[in-house]
């Protein structure tokens, strides 16, 4: 079928106009509500300014994991509080009613309804102009698949920019299905070379920063995010922090809120498997590593894209309370951060 049937009659638009202001006001309304108990309650003059909405915290198959039946996995399938999305990030710029994504994942529909809090509906009935962009960090399934629901079978979107490495772009338009949605201008490659800073007003930018990871398709980037209040690194998956070309501490420097690849706690978890080899930082040793700069209070730490073998995605583990006891946390589905 073809979406376009689906735009609403030139008519309706006044009327839309009126419903856009309420749901406008809903929109800002609702942005004070996301944050968890993690985030304290902000007067309402601050919900107003640019955050961030942290979308999804598992690993790229989520939680619970196709195919396992864990002891975390069973108890998210029982428990949907328990479940977690697939790491991404939403940047909400309020006074321009903008919505970015950092991410592209397989949980992307179920994303953009957390996110739709934050933007009012444009008055169609499919919404192609509702991402403003959105940045890549690399092409493994949890990370770009969710580009899928922007193609003509969902989304049909238009001309929505998609910032990505020059290797991850040409990957883009050079691999099908991916071709298509650029063929069709449904996305549309921004190549973004690291350390670029990417300017999308109200104060905030984007720059990319180069991580070492399995590089198949694409090279890989993490992302600092810069607001008016808050500055965060956003890393959601890297190899470990010692195969670094920059040294973390220095990357650091000026950071005020790390997203933190959080994937493994320890070698425990991996039976048979040589910690030394595990191509993540293991949560345990990023504790260790940072701890000096949590406790003095000039870093706040929160770990995300938790594999579902994960003890630390249990709130009374020993792994959570071990972390959590030395000023660090892990994130929360929906959580909200000022940005
Ligand atoms: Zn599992
Ligand atoms: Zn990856």
């Amino acid at each position: 079928m073809n979406p376009l049937r689906f735009r609403s009659p030139s008519f309706l638009r006044p009327r839309t106009f009126a419903c856009l202001s309420l749901l406008a006001l809903a929109a800002t309304l609702a942005a004070a509500d996301v944050s968890t108990a993690d985030e304290p309650t902000r007067p309402a003059a601050d919900t107003g300014g640019p955050r961030l909405v942290i979308l999804g915290t598992a690993q790229d198959g989520g939680l619970p994991h196709a195919g396992c039946h864990c002891e975390r996995c069973t108890r998210a399938r029982r428990e949907p509080g328990f479940a977690r999305r697939v790491a991404s990030l939403g940047i909400v710029l309020p006074a321009s009613q903008r919505v970015f994504l950092v991410d592209a994942t397989p949980d992307l529909p179920a994303q953009l309804e957390t996110l739709a809090r934050y933007r009012p509906a444009a008055g169609e009935r499919v919404d192609r102009s509702f991402l403003a962009g959105i940045f890549l960090t690399h092409a493994h399934i949890g990370h770009y698949l969710g580009l899928a629901q922007l193609g003509f079978e969902v989304m049909h979107t238009e001309g929505v920019p998609v910032y990505a490495t020059p290797r991850l772009a040409a990957f883009l338009r050079d691999n099908g299905p991916w071709s298509q949605l650029v063929r069709l201008g449904e996305i549309v490659p921004k190549e973004t070379p690291p350390a670029s800073p990417v300017v999308l007003g109200e104060g905030v930018s984007v720059t990319s920063l180069r991580v070492p990871h399995r590089d198949e398709y694409s090279d890989t980037v993490a992302y600092v995010i810069s607001g008016p209040r808050s500055r965060v690194l956003y890393v959601p998956d890297t190899d470990a922090w010692r195969s670094w070309e920059r040294p973390l501490a220095e990357v650091l420097d000026g950071i005020d809120v790390a997203l933190l690849d959080g994937t493994f706690y320890s070698g425990d978890e991996l039976p048979g498997r040589d910690v030394s080899k595990v191509p993540h930082p293991l949560i345990r040793d990023t504790v260790e590593l940072l701890a000096p700069r949590v406790v003095a209070g000039t870093l706040r730490v929160l770990f995300i894209h938790l594999n579902h073998s994960n003890p630390a995605l249990v709130a009374d583990s020993a792994a959570r309370r071990e972390l959590e006891s030395k000023g660090f946390a892990v994130a929360a589905d929906g959580q909200g951060l000022p940005l």
